[in-house]
């Protein structure tokens, strides 16, 4: 049983579908018939993406895999008895479904409660799945005469970075034939850490002169405390005024899992080893950034998951059949192309930093190739029947 259409689980399912495995029946249990690819996310933000282009059809993904899918969410996890309890659609308020092997890919949920009046305020990034939807209402408003105009983003990690200058070059982009309308546009960053602050001084840096270059503020080391209708409270007591406040600080576990009574790592993610199966639970594997790797704890990014995916895929198998379990060795260093708005990047390798339009059509380049790998019947997927 998968729990979450994640990253990681459509790798799964496109290796069941390519190779079935006799006797084994897969089910995947998530809410959406979508999934939103992260590295494409911004992009679709900035303008320069549809719809189509950046989410994988899930009920295609599961036919072409021969998997039952229950398009609900999972709100209990009882391990004792291998049941999931899952939100109900019809006329019953959830209903169990027991399993013989357990994999979560289900993503993380904002701490809003870490910044009051965020949960009433606020546009929680997180879970992403939801967050293409308020972004085109929050859109729409925007278009609108006296719509909103001063856009805040706080968490100053690389979802912040890429959020703020992909929205600006959306509304930029809207509004910028408008003088009056376009006068009135402002965009802030705030983040309690210096800007990109697990990624070294050379991506600070490139980071810093991108957000400078287009006027747009950055209050780094300054942790937001409140936030109203207006605006956020600094912990200095200063106000930034704003009408639209997006929150991409630091996730966790849904509740349901964090309850499950499963072994967390020190932040407080299902604890996994390097085969992706959690500590004590045999047959319970966890990946993306619901999963902490205590072997080799990597910060949270959708890079993870993809790379956790063929090695959860054959495991998946391997545990089925009785074999020995393969290792996940996450890379030491990771390769980091965050768009810039425009059609423009900034790569990252360890110390190194560059910026250019190259990057980005580097970037497309990778995200295009990624995602077409699970559009069933193309090229990179040949459905079962052709
Ligand atoms: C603006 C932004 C830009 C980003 N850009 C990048 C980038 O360029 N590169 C990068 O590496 N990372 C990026 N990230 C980080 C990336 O989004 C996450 O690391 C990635 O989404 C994690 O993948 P996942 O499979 O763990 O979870 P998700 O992609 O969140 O997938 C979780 C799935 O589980 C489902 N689900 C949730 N709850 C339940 C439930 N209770 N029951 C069943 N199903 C459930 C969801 O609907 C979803 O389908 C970005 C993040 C943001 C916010």
């Amino acid at each position: 049983m998968l729990v979450g259409g994640g990253h990681a689980h459509v790798e799964v399912l496109r290796s069941f579908a390519m190779r079935p495995l006799a006797g084994a029946r897969l089910t995947l249990v998530t809410p959406g018939p979508e999934m939103i690819y992260s590295g494409m996310l911004p992009g679709r933000i900035a303008g320069h993406y549809s719809h189509e282009d950046c989410v994988i059809d899930l009920v295609a993904l599961c036919r072409a895999a021969g998997a039952v899918l229950v398009p609900h969410a999972a709100i209990r996890l009882d391990l004792a008895e291998k049941r999931l309890l899952v939100a109900g659609g019809g006329q019953a308020p959830y209903h169990q479904a027991p399993y013989d092997i357990l994999s979560l890919d289900i993503g993380i949920v904002p701490k809003l409660d870490a910044i009051a009046g965020a949960d009433r305020h606020a546009i929680a990034v997180k879970p992403i799945g939801d967050f293409e939807a308020k972004w085109l209402e929050l859109q729409t408003r925007c278009l609108a005469p006296e719509g909103p105009r001063r856009m805040l983003v706080i968490g100053g990690g690389a979802a912040g970075f890429e959020l703020i200058l992909a929205v600006r070059h959306a509304l930029v982009a809207e509004l910028g034939r408008d003088l009056a309308a376009a006068a009135r546009l402002s965009f802030t960053l705030i983040s309690d850490t210096p800007l990109l602050g697990a990624d070294g001084k050379a991506a600070r840096r490139a980071a810093e002169k991108a957000l400078e270059m287009r006027r747009i503020r950055l209050l780094a080391g300054r942790p937001a405390v409140r936030i109203e209708a207006g605006g956020a409270v600094l912990d200095d007591g200063s106000f930034v005024p704003a009408d639209a406040v997006f929150v991409a600080t630091q996730a966790q576990l849904p509740p349901w899992l964090r309850e499950a009574g499963l072994r967390l790592d020190a932040e407080g993610f299902v604890a996994v080893g390097p085969s992706l199966q959690t500590l004590d639970e045999e047959g319970v594997f966890a990946v993306g950034d619901c999963a902490g790797m205590v072997a080799s704890p990597r910060p949270k990014a959708g890079v993870y998951a993809v790379r956790q995916g063929p090695i959860l895929a054959a495991n998946l198998r391997r545990f089925v059949l009785g074999e020995a379990l393969l290792p996940y060795h996450p890379q030491r260093r990771r390769l980091m192309l965050l768009g810039l708005g425009e059609e423009e990047a900034i790569a990252l390798w360890g110390p190194f930093a560059a910026k250019g339009k190259w990057a980005w059509r580097w970037k497309q380049h990778i995200d295009r190739g990624w995602i077409a790998r699970y559009r069933v019947g193309g090229a990179l997927f040949p459905s079962p029947a052709t």
